[in-house]
């Protein structure tokens, strides 16, 4: 950027430049050609004034100097007097330009470059009131040999405010960019209002990005370290009893037992890369194209139907109410949803409790309940619960077999549906659950 920003203030300079020295050039000719035209105007009209009160046109001569040269043209082109020249030797000169322009409106002029290009010849001529025309002229130097001759000069003038500007640009452009590259170097310290007005919203923004970047990546870190962590407890044990069983350490009793102890700790393994797994798919943003009208009914009456035995064999009740309620979603995690909560209202729910799934359109909007009379959950843990490995009673909901992914699953579904999740709950009383789609 740095030099991108001195490469312009060099171009801009540089045309500045440029531009200036050709306007100057042009003013300069215009000027000259005025004031060379001017003086010869101001002496034709003098020597006119004279002329009406002449009665011989010799007398011009007497006004002859060095400087100019008179000469004095009759309407046919003869040429009646000349300063500078024998007349003899004069031919016709009618068909000079400022001549046949002082014939046509009185006056005329024009500039003759010599061959070398050092000399010039002006030329004004004045018709008079006879109608002969005087011609003034002068030799002067050639514009463009002034010009070539002050060059040099102009030219070390426009280098030496190149260079100045180069210079200028240089120290310019580091001032500029200073505060930009000491932000870029300190980036974590950098105070907002330190940096220019105009890149405080680009801070702001990169300072945001880079909060949720350490958050993803200091959430990834928890994530891997509790995985590790809940595959290493059952694996642990599993080798403990098969080291027992290998070293003749069990008993032939016991053998039995351990190896079923060995199964327990597998299925919980299984489990758990199985949520692992889920979780995963979940956050797939590909899941959304193969988004379709559900029957949020249909799909929970299959889920409580799945769940019976499973609540039969904790002593609870389940029950679906409600009635047909299409959503746009994918049915596969809809019933996942619906699993995971039915499941946890059976696995912390009180011996002889009940369950209450209803799918009902409530203000316009499909609203599935899961409502269970369980253990409750403290106010002050209800919002963690829905966090990845986050468990009230871990020991509880080891012994049920959970994972302490599925809440976190269901809040993954729900997000993917756009759908909101709240939670009511009374210790020793019961939860409810309610997921209320868009
Ligand atoms: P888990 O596999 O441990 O059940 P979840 O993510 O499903 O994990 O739930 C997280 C925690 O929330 C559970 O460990 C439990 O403490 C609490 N919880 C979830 N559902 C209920 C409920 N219906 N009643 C009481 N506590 C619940």
């Amino acid at each position: 950027m740095k030099s991108k920003i001195k490469l312009r203030f060099i171009l801009i300079g540089t045309i500045s430049i440029l531009l200036t020295a050709i306007l100057i050039g042009i003013v300069f000719h215009k000027a000259y050609k005025v004031q060379h035209i001017d003086g010869l105007k101001a002496t034709a009209r003098f020597l006119a004034s004279g002329y009406r009160h002449m009665q011989d046109v010799q007398e011009l001569r007497s006004f002859d100097t060095d400087q100019f040269r008179i000469t004095l043209i009759s309407k046919d082109g003869q040429v009646l007097f000349e300063s500078d020249h024998d007349l003899q030797r004069m031919g016709n000169h009618g068909d000079r330009i400022e001549i046949q322009e002082a014939l046509e409106s009185g006056e005329g002029e024009s500039i003759r470059h010599s061959v070398t290009g050092d000399t010039a010849l002006y030329y004004y001529a004045l018709q008079l009131e006879d109608g002969n025309i005087l011609r003034i002229s002068m030799e002067t130097d050639d514009f463009y040999s002034v010009f070539l001759k002050i060059f040099p000069i102009i030219a070390a003038a426009v280098l030496g405010v190149l260079l100045a500007a180069v210079l200028f640009s240089i120290v310019f452009t580091r001032k500029l960019v200073k505060p930009i590259t000491e932000m870029a170097e300190h980036f974590d310290y950098i105070d907002e209002d330190e940096v220019y007005e105009e890149l405080r919203p680009f801070v702001a923004s990169m300072k945001e990005q880079q909060r949720k970047k350490n958050a993803v990546e200091k959430m990834k870190q928890d994530f891997t370290a509790n995985v590790s962590h809940e595959l290493k407890t059952p694996l642990t044990s599993i080798s403990g009893y098969a080291e027992m069983i290998e070293t003749g350490f069990a008993a032939e009793k016991d053998v039995k037992e351990f190896a079923g102890k060995i199964r327990h700790e597998s299925g919980r393994l299984i489990t758990l890369i199985g949520d692992i797994i889920k979780l995963s798919e979940v956050n797939e943003t590909s899941i959304k194209k193969e988004f379709e009208p559900v029957d949020l009914y249909a799909v929970a009456a299959h889920t409580v139907e799945a769940l019976s035995f499973h609540a039969s064999k904790h002593n609870s009740t389940l029950q679906l109410r409600g009635e047909p309620c299409f959503v746009t979603g994918n049915k596969g995690l809809l019933e996942e949803l619906i699993y995971n909560l039915c499941d946890n209202a059976i696995r912390y729910n009180k011996p002889q409790g009940s369950v209450t799934v209803s799918v009902l359109r409530e203000d316009g909007k499909v609203t599935l309940r899961v409502k269970d009379t369980g253990i409750g959950i403290p106010e002050k843990y209800q919002e963690r619960i829905f966090e990845r490995f986050y468990r009230v009673d871990k020991s509880r909901s080891k012994e049920t077999g959970g994972t302490g992914l599925g809440l976190a699953i269901v809040k993954h579904i729900a997000i993917q549906h756009s759908a909101a999740i709240f939670v009511e709950s009374q210790e020793e009383k019961g939860t409810e659950i309610k997921v209320i789609f868009p």
